[in-house]
């Protein structure tokens, strides 16, 4: 995780803090204790610090428990979440892959909003149950509306935002094709961010300087990510109808078993580009070595270990079928952070595929606009 601190594993996510979310943090506490709770509450002064500080605390604990929502419905669905971050405009959760169903998307996206409208819930139920006008009712009170305002905000249909998701999945559902949604979704989404952007620029005229500001920087963030989702939907619509079969290269360097690392390097890695090398015996393939592997062991030893003694067995590798789509094969290297896998049929190998082919590919294509 970088430009971040960790903060352990939650369900086998990890959490971590972006460098970024000390200063809205600050700016929290300092809100909450110099202005808000001196304007509605009174309290000696040091009280106002300490509840600021602690409710400002427990807002971002909720911003981790809206995040949290998302992440828990996604694994029930068995994607993968890597991470969560918290950050200067909340909380963002890395979701692995999107999910392969309207449905999944849907409850996926509306999980975290459910959770902030309930921690709204628990909230208010709380300040009504502690003395009025004391900090803890303060307390209460400020973190249900501001548990609502996170579940509002988060529910405006401009994709990526919750709502956007929801509106996506809806669209999705509707018509069954997963990039035609994304664009009426990314395209509304843009149409929201300018909104945000006009908006804070009005304010900021208006003399909200400080509130127009943030909502302008609010909408940049927005329609950089939906801009980001409108390419990555005409990236996977050029390789709509491709397979692995059709880029795979058939023609890889077999090397023997016993072959050792300094003959490998010398005589094939250093004479062709190829990084990974199928190893075979008997006329099958026993495994794959590559630049990884080879680079692991120390130089001095090359001359005397063998390529079947580091390379990964063949039962072990990620493999795809020549069937496989290139989106679902680019979706898989990115989750194994690999640049080629193998294309296998039963226990033949066909060929590799390489993420430098498939880029190729996409060039090529882009440059014919076909
Ligand atoms: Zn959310």
């Amino acid at each position: 995780m970088r430009n971040a601190v960790r903060l352990g594993r939650v369900l086998g996510i990890e959490i971590g803090l972006d460098y970024s979310w000390f200063i809205i943090f600050a700016l929290v506490t300092w809100t909450l204790a110099a202005h808000y709770f001196p304007m509605n509450y009174r309290w000696p002064a040091a009280t106002y610090w300490t509840v600021g500080f602690t409710t400002s605390l427990i807002f971002f604990a909720s911003v981790l428990a809206h995040e949290l929502g998302h992440s828990v419905v996604a694994l029930r669905f068995g994607i993968p979440v890597h991470s969560i971050r918290l950050f200067i405009f909340g909380g963002l959760a890395q979701i692995s892959h999107e999910p392969k169903r309207a449905r999944e998307e849907f409850y996926i996206a509306i999980a975290g909003p459910s959770v902030s409208v309930a921690l709204a819930g628990l909230f208010w139920v709380f300040s009504r149950a502690v003395y009025p006008k004391s900090p803890l009712e303060a307390l209460g009170t400020w973190l249900a509306v501001i548990n609502l305002s996170i579940a509002a905000f988060n529910l405006i249909p401009g994709f990526p935002l919750d709502g956007g998701r929801v509106f996506r999945a809806a669209v999705w559902g509707l018509t069954g094709s997963y990039t035609r949604a994304t664009r009426i979704a990314a395209g509304l989404g843009q149409v929201v961010a300018y909104g945000f952007i006009g908006l804070g620029v009005w304010m900021a005229v208006a003399g909200a300087l400080w509130d127009g500001l943030w909502i302008g920087f609010i909408g940049w963030f927005l329609l950089n990510a939906s801009t980001t989702s409108f390419k990555q939907v005409s990236v996977q619509e050029m390789l709509q109808g491709l397979t692995a079969r059709e880029v795979m290269m058939t023609d890889c360097p077999q090397v023997p078993r016993e072959l050792t690392l300094e003959a490998l390097v010398r005589d094939h890695v250093l004479r062709t580009a190829r990084q990974s090398f199928p190893v075979v015996e008997d006329g099958y393939t026993r495994g794959i070595v590559t630049l990884k592997e080879i680079k692991a062991v120390p130089k001095a030893r090359w001359a005397q270990v063998t390529v079947g003694e580091v390379m990964i067995p063949f039962e072990q590798i990620v493999k795809v079928s020549p069937h496989t789509g290139l989106a679902e094969v680019l979706q898989q290297m990115a989750e194994q952070e690999v640049n080629q896998l193998p294309v296998v049929e039963g226990d033949q190998l066909l060929g590799m595929i390489s993420r430098d082919g498939i880029l190729q590919l996409l060039k090529t294509r882009a440059e014919l606009r076909v």
